[in-house]
């Protein structure tokens, strides 16, 4: 009898498949494609994904080893994910089974069984008595109780805490025989049809002809750019389309931005439908993300909510896909597997036959050469839902005032004003800590990051000097590292120092930082939403993260500080970076009925990307950008990829890069490849980082194909480079920082 062979993919970093023996007394129609296998891999056992099967192998038979064991009776991928990470694999230039192990929730890289575990499920008892005696003096219970009779299928036991409620509070219902425990498996779950738990808007004239649109060709692929400004109601569009979907019994995937807000947009999702959600965000633990993912999979879950990695999510009746903010770079990944799950989602509705809807109020400008090429359809929102009006733009010339630890003297007039109007004021400045710098007034020496080509910023809170690069943290010094003299002075402002400041004007007004030092703490967002939530006049001070998503209905005048860094950078997209953040914390203001304005403090303010920004809008500003890369080659008008390396020394780095730039120069010659460029080595943007001397390759072609029909052989010989031991390298394949 011939020998079954298995070609497996395995948690590597190298482009190809190992071969193993299937042991004989595994029967080999269990064999399946997509099933997990344990082998021993050196001295190590490794899980990996059985890719296909074969009766003969390469390896000497003095060589070959037999797999341990298998430890799945179904593909735990079906057919169709198991050809997308190939497609993945072979498009980002990476080795399949480490995008396995991307496309895999944890425990099941880890082996554990693909089954849901029981879970042990609280529910309150019938008939209710909120007024039973037994809870006169225990708000807390009372509480309790109420939010799991609200619950009607329960509350899981580990999920008891994101409804604030308390075990002991748990205990002592149960002790007053108030609430039963069942355990059931979440596959259990009745399954009732979806339906709706809380009534519809009725669509305004442009949301309701982007619905019909996309609703009429429901039964098959088609990409729509719903492109609506801020406030626009697309999530009310999503919404009236997933109900459609869920109705005709199909399931939804909705990605979102790895953002912090995650309740506030999931919550309008959970509160529209009774249906099974299924989360696969950055807040849930590896348990709650394999269960979901397994809901996905059997089809229990109707609707699958996620940031980029929910894009693996196997599903069964796939009917929809919802590319919520689309222009978002947290869609990209930017380690490992460097892929863009907008793209791959295009990919996946396509092959899918599904239509995808890609929103934002400012959409990147791949997206739009898309729309104006025709392959996407571009459904526009441009007036804002529910009556608000957009906010005005003023720029705010400071060349030649005095700041205030970032604030101006006019900038402060409007802010009292809107105070004393009994507004909410909303501060937008992309740098945390206290000062970007700490300099010594005497002989000139500035706080600098001994591992990275950066400043150290200083935090004043903790009294440190934090690197933001590298993570490295320092106690502030009390004395000049050089000169010895005391005179150390903070230069520059970030949110810490701007809040303080604020906080010494404007004594009698909450002063709210949000930025990721103010908002590590759990439940900390939390309390900072409800502050703002109450509508009484604040002051918010915070970086990008308070650019995303949220709705602040008090907030009537937003201040942009310091825009200008967006007009200088090295990078070809930070215009389209800045210009996107601009409008989106814009965005922010004047959600309800008090109209709003937007002041943008700027060196540059009559800098032409401005003055089109504020006086055109986004989308003027993104037709002058996109005939800009057409005359210059940039994408979407090419194709790149970013080879990445880096190095303990800079010659390591440089001298493999060299040898990849040859061998790209004879790949080219000798596959006649046609239409590409190579440009470099040059060291990185930041040279050095975390002890590491960075440099890079950039290959620029005119067409896809041709990128990679270079890039397919050049990776696989940069594996086999002698220089390649030395360092460590990446490629980045539309890459969205260079
Ligand atoms: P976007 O997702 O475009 O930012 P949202 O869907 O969040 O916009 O809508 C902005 C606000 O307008 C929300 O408060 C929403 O409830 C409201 N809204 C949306 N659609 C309508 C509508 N058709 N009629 C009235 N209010 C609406
Ligand atoms: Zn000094
Ligand atoms: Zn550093």
């Amino acid at each position: 009898m011939s020998e079954l062979y298995l070609r497996i993919a395995l948690p590597s970093p190298l482009r190809r498949l190992f071969d193993y023996r299937a042991p004989a007394h595994i029967a080999a129609n269990a064999w399946q494609p997509g099933v997990r296998v344990r082998v021993p891999f050196g001295r190590r056992e490794l899980i990996g994904i059985l890719v296909e099967t074969a009766t003969a192998t390469t390896v000497p038979a003095n060589k070959i080893k037999d797999a341990l064991a298998l430890l799945d009776t179904q593909p735990l991928l079906p057919a169709n994910m198991m050809r997308l990470c190939i497609w993945t694999a072979q498009y980002y230039q990476h080795s399949l089974g480490d995008t396995f192990s991307w496309a895999l929730p944890t425990l099941l890289r880890q082996g554990e069984p693909a089954e849901a575990r029981q879970q042990k499920i609280w529910l309150a008892k019938l008939p209710l008595n909120l007024d039973d005696p037994l809870l006169t003096r225990a708000p807390k219970q009372l509480q309790a109780l109420k939010v799991l009779a609200q619950h009607s299928q329960g509350i899981a036991h580990e999920r008891l805490e994101h409804f604030a409620i308390s075990k002991d509070s748990i205990a002592a219902l149960l002790k007053k025989d108030l609430v039963s425990q069942q355990v059931r498996q979440l596959q259990d779950l009745a399954h009732k049809k979806p339906s709706l738990a809380q009534p519809e808007l009725p669509l305004n004239d442009e949301q309701q002809a982007a619905f019909n649109a996309i609703h009429a060709n429901n039964q098959e692929y088609k990409a729509y750019l719903l492109a609506g400004v801020t406030g626009s109601g697309k999530t009310e569009v999503y919404l009236q389309l997933i109900r459609e979907a869920l109705a005709a019994g199909k399931q939804v995937l909705v990605l979102i931005p790895e953002i912090n807000l995650g309740p506030q947009t999931l919550e309008r999702f959970t509160k529209r439908f009774n249906a099974r959600i299924a989360l696969l965000h950055s807040n849930v633990n590896d348990r709650e993300r394999l269960e979901a993912w397994l809901a996905a999979r059997s089809g229990h879950a109707d609707i699958i909510i996620g940031t980029r990695s929910a894009l693996f999510t196997p599903l069964q009746r796939l009917g929809l896909i919802i590319i919520d903010e689309e222009h978002d770079t947290s869609y990209k990944q930017q380690e490992g597997l460097r892929y863009h799950a907008r793209d791959l989602a295009l990919v996946r509705a396509r092959a899918a036959n599904v239509p995808i809807v890609l929103g934002s109020a400012t959409p990147c400008l791949e997206s739009l050469h898309n729309a104006h090429s025709g392959r996407f359809a571009l459904l526009r929102l441009t007036r804002r839902a529910g009556g608000a009006s957009q906010p005005k733009f003023i720029r705010l010339d400071v060349r030649s005032l005095p700041l205030d630890s970032g604030i101006s003297a006019p900038l402060q007039k409007e802010i009292r004003k809107t105070l004393e109007a009994g507004q909410q004021v909303l501060v937008f400045l992309n740098r945390r800590g206290f000062a970007p710098v700490l300099m010594c007034n005497d002989c000139g020496w500035m706080s600098q990051c001994a591992e990275c080509d950066a400043r150290l910023t200083f935090h004043q809170r903790y009294n440190e000097l934090r690197c933001h690069h590298c993570g490295h943290i320092e106690a502030r010094p009390h004395n000049c590292p050089e000169c010895s003299k005391v005179d150390l002075r903070p230069i520059g402002a970030g949110t810490e120092r701007a809040e303080e400041r604020l906080q010494i004007l404007f004594p009698d007004t909450p002063v709210l930082r949000i930025d990721r030092d103010s908002t590590s703490r759990k439940g900390a967002m939390d309390t900072l939403l409800t502050t703002i939530g109450s509508g009484e006049p604040c002051i918010m001070i915070g970086t990008q993260m308070l650019a995303k998503g949220h709705h602040f209905p008090r907030v009537t005048l937003v201040a942009i500080l310091n825009a200008d860094g967006g007009l200088f950078s090295a990078d070809f997209r930070a215009s389209e970076r800045m210009a996107q953040l601009i409008v989106q914390v814009a965005g922010r203001a004047g959600r309800a009925g008090d109209p709003g304005r937007v002041i943008i403090q700027s060196q540059l303010a009559d800098h032409p990307l401005l003055v089109q920004l504020s006086e055109q809008g986004y989308f003027a500003f993104a037709e002058q950008a996109l005939s800009e890369r057409r005359a210059t080659s940039l994408p979407p008008f090419s194709y790149l990829a970013l080879l990445r390396a880096d190095a303990l020394k800079a010659e390591l780095a440089d001298n493999f890069l060299e040898d990849a730039y040859s061998i790209a120069e004879q790949l080219v010659t000798q596959l006649a490849i046609q239409g590409v460029e190579l440009l470099g080595p040059i060291a990185s943007p930041m040279e050095r980082r975390a002890g590491r001397y960075r440099a890079q390759l950039l290959i620029q072609a005119n067409s896809r194909a041709q990128l990679h029909r270079l890039l397919t052989p050049l990776c696989s010989n940069l594996e086999n480079l002698a220089s390649a031991r030395q360092s460590r390298w990446s490629m980045d394949v539309d890459p969205v920082d260079l």
